[in-house]
Formats: C-alpha cells, structure tokens, sequence
C-alpha cells in the first residue's frame, strides 16, 4: 500500500503549524489508495461517497465532455486533505461551499486541500467542475473511453470512472447516482437506472437518469451516440430500456435478438438468485471496436463482436447474472472476483442445460477434462488469481468448475440455498470469498476449507482423487476431454467479457 508519510520538513515547517488552528492539529491527508493490494492506488482515504450527482454535457463531433460533479460524503477520519481519482482537467472544487485548492499527483489522483480541516464523522458536499476529451486521456497507457463514430462510451474495470466523473474509484465505496447530461439533438446519453426525463432546448436534449440503489464506481456507465431505444416490462414488473446504435451494420439484428430477451433472462435468473434487485433494467450496444461486454448496473454494456456470429443469450445471461453476483453483492477487495465471475459464468452453465445445450455437470467434465494437467489454466488460482489475472480464463471456467464440484459435495438443496441466499445476505454490501465459503458452510452444515482450498486455491490441477470425490470426470464418457457440450461455442465466445481496451 502506498500510505503517505508525513515528511519530516513539513513538520519542521513552525509557520505551516500555525496556520492551522489548535483543534486540527492531528488532521492528516486521506490515504490516496482505499487499500486494495491489487490496486494500491485504486479509491482513496478518510471519507465515503453517498452520492454522486453528475451534470454534464459532451458533444459527439468533438469529444468534448464539461461539467459538474456534486459528491455527497462523509469523512472517517480527520482530514487535512483528500483525494478523488480523475483525470479530466479541473477548473474548480468547493467543499462545504468555499472554494478548495487542488493539484494533481500519481497516474489519477485529484488532491484537494478545503478551506478548512474536515472533522472525522461529518457531512461534506464537493463541487468539482471539470472539463476535456477524455479519449486523449490516459492512465497506466490505457483508456477505458471508448470512441465511437457517434460519440463515446464510457464502461471498462476495474475503472471506467477517471475519464467521466471524480470518485471514490472502489467497489468499497458504493453510491447512488443522478446522471444528468446535454447532448445535441438526434443523440442520445444512456446511463444507469431509470430515465428520469429528457427535455429539448436551443439544440440541445438533456436526459437524465437515476440509479438509487448503492453502485459501484466501476458500474457506473455513459454513452452518448444514436441509439433505436425500446422499452418493456418483465413479468416481474421491471421495466426495461435497452439501446442499440444505429450503426452496428450486420450485428444489428443478432444484438437485437439477443439484447430484447433481457427481461425473460432476468426472471429466469431470479427464480435461483432471488428478486431481481434493482428498479430498472437494460441492456445497450454502442458501436465500438473493443470486444467485451459489462455488467454496469442495471443497464449492461455490450460490444458489437458479441454477437458477430449471430445471436448469443449466453453473454446476457453472463452481465445479467452479475447483476446479483457483483453488482448487489460486490467485491470487498478485488483479489475476491472469483465471486462475481465463478457465478456469471455458472449462470452460463445452467442457461445451457435449460436450453437443453449440455447440463452444468457435462460442462465442468469437459474443462477437467480438455485441460492436461501441465497446461498454465490449473496455474491460476480463481480465489486469488493476482491483478494480473484477475480476468484470466481460468477464474471463469475453473471458477465454475468449482462451483460445481461444490454442488456435487453439498448436494442440490443445499446448493440452490447458498445462490439464492448469498445475495441476500449481502445485499447493497461486498463481501470476499472467504466469506462465502464460511456462508456455504453454515447452509450446508459442512465443513468446506478442504474443497475450497483444492478448487479455488491450488496452483495446480485437482487430481482424479480429489476429482472423483467432487464427482467431476467421474466416468469414461465424463472424461472424454473430446465430449464437448453443444453450448461450448456460444459460451467460449463470450470469454472476452471483461478487460482493458485496445
Ligand atoms: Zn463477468
């Protein structure tokens, strides 16, 4: 963890003393990392977003994004000083309303000084007014904005945030939104939740939404382009949006086809995670070139190469899933994403056995069975694969396969408890894998460490002792490493889900 130190000049500095009264004499600047080992420099210290209330506006022709983030927080600590994570080019903030300084450090940090030392447990309102183009900006030799011939998407993780609003950039630090933004008429802003209203004015139209249940940063999405929009209802009563580009070509129709079967998937998916846990629903397709899709809340982004060889259910299946497995439940820290993509990709498995395209348990044969035991997958260990590969293929199919082979040791009842009840558990929260595997043992009254340490934990392939156990590639035909369900395709298909962009 990068934590600051105060440097011993400062403090010999007896001026700088004094200019801070008495009662602020042990206020220290917030740690510019939340604590994250992946990510040391990822979120940040001493307070706690509630809100964020963005209100912008871009213009497609030329990339230009300006406006004002309004951030509701709550400091938990005595704060001399603080940081959000951005990159824009910021041109003012206030904090409690009197103007701050603020200067930039490290690949994303904003530091911001108020006026005066913010108590630990207080209320503090920051206006932070910012303007750029956030595809000219870069942080670690990437950027997760997303041109488009039409304008511009913002969705990537671990961040997507630092090119559109300032943040608390970590799931820990979860908030709901008001996105407001002013786009020329003929475009449309896609954002989270529900639309509140649109109205036109001079040119411009100005849509906003709201997402009014905790979010992560990372979840938090915007794309502004020429979307055909259509609406729905699920049976559940969820209404739906979805948008796709008007320009997706040849992939128009398959996305459609795929992204319209969102209600139906989100009812189906209920029936074993719970309620749907969210007031809205959707899915969008912008014209991008990049390739993967994204649970951002609500409202998942797609790419147009999801459905280039024709319609797929099973990528929806995937970003709806994490509706509940990440976005209502979210990582506490991000060593723990086996949590959210074990279980999309599980969802995946059991979409296929409804279609009647391969049952979950052919398909957790099929990937001990098709990777030899020397092969680099059995290397990454999905309950803590490193930040290198925390999007490895490994964390989703041996991430599976080790849900599977706890379902066969705790049996279906117990099974279908723990996925129905863990996002209850955790609702609106984070939790880690260590907390599921203690939440799975009191459903089931089992003791669990051993599995979970072989499936999860070892940097090498569960041998056919440990397998045979699990009931996994428990006959000949099951360890036929050239059985290949019918489902394999579509699902392999969707393995570039997540990552950073070209
Ligand atoms: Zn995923």
């Amino acid at each position: 963890m990068h934590r600051r130190l105060i440097a011993p000049g400062a403090l010999a500095t007896a001026s700088l003393m004094l200019a801070i009264p008495a009662s602020a004499a042990g206020f220290s600047p917030g740690a510019p990392g939340i604590g994250d080992p992946y990510y040391p420099a990822y979120g940040n210290g001493g307070y706690d977003v509630s809100h964020y209330d963005l209100r912008l506006k871009y213009q497609p022709a030329t990339d230009e994004l300006e406006g004002t983030a309004t951030l509701l927080a709550r400091t938990t600590q005595d704060l001399s000083r603080f940081d959000l994570d951005f990159l824009l080019d910021v041109s003012e903030v206030r904090v409690n309303g009197a103007k701050a300084s603020f200067t930039t450090s490290g690949e994303h940090e904003l530091e911001i000084t108020p006026k005066s030392p913010l108590a630990k447990g207080t209320s503090v309102t920051v206006v932070v007014r910012y303007s750029g183009v956030p595809s000219s900006k870069q942080a670690y030799g990437f950027t997760s904005w997303h041109r488009t011939p039409d304008g511009g998407v913002g969705a990537n993780e671990p961040e997507a945030a630092w090119w559109w609003f300032p943040s608390n950039d970590h799931p820990l630090d979860k908030a709901t939104y008001d996105v407001s933004v002013l786009v020329p008429d003929g475009s449309q802003a896609i954002s989270n939740g529900t639309l509140q209203s649109t109205s036109s004015r001079l040119g411009w139209t100005r849509y906003t939404w709201r997402s009014d249940k905790p979010q992560a940063t990372y979840l938090a999405t915007l794309a502004v382009g020429k979307f055909d929009i259509t609406t729905g209802t699920t049976d559940g009563g969820i209404p739906v949006v979805n948008a796709y580009s008007k320009d997706l070509g040849a992939n128009y129709g398959a996305a459609r086809a795929s992204v319209e079967r969102t209600g139906e998937i989100a009812d189906w998916l209920s029936r074993y995670f719970g309620p749907y846990p969210f007031n809205a629903l959707g899915g969008y397709v912008p014209n991008t070139t990049t390739g993967y899709a994204l649970e951002t809340q609500t409202r998942p982004f797609y790419s147009p190469r999801q459905f280039a060889n024709g319609s797929n259910t099973s990528v929806v299946v995937h970003e709806l899933a994490h509706q509940w497995y990440g976005d209502l439940v979210s990582v506490r820290g991000w060593k723990d994403i086996w949590v959210n993509e074990g279980f999309a990709r599980y969802a995946q498995w059991l979409w296929s056995e409804h279609e009647g395209e391969g049952t979950a348990q052919e398909l957790a044969d099929y990937v001990y069975a098709s990777h030899p035991a020397d092969d680099a997958f059995w290397t990454v260990k999905p309950g803590d694969p490193g930040p290198e590969n925390q999007f490895d293929i490994a964390v989703y199919d041996r991430g599976a396969l080790a849900l599977q082979a706890l379902r066969n040791e705790i049996g279906d009842e117990a099974f279908f408890a723990v996925l129905k009840g863990w996002p209850q558990k955790y609702a609106y929260g984070n939790a880690s894998v260590a907390d599921f595997q203690r939440y799975a043992e009191e459903v089931s009254g089992q003791p669990l460490a051993a599995l979970f340490d072989t499936w999860l934990f070892q940097p090498s392939k569960p041998g056919t002792p440990a397998a045979r156990d699990a009931s996994i590639a428990k006959s000949a035909q099951a360890a036929d490493a050239s059985a290949q369900p019918k489902s394999w395709k579509k699902i392999a298909a969707t393995n570039d889900v997540h990552g950073h962009g070209e």
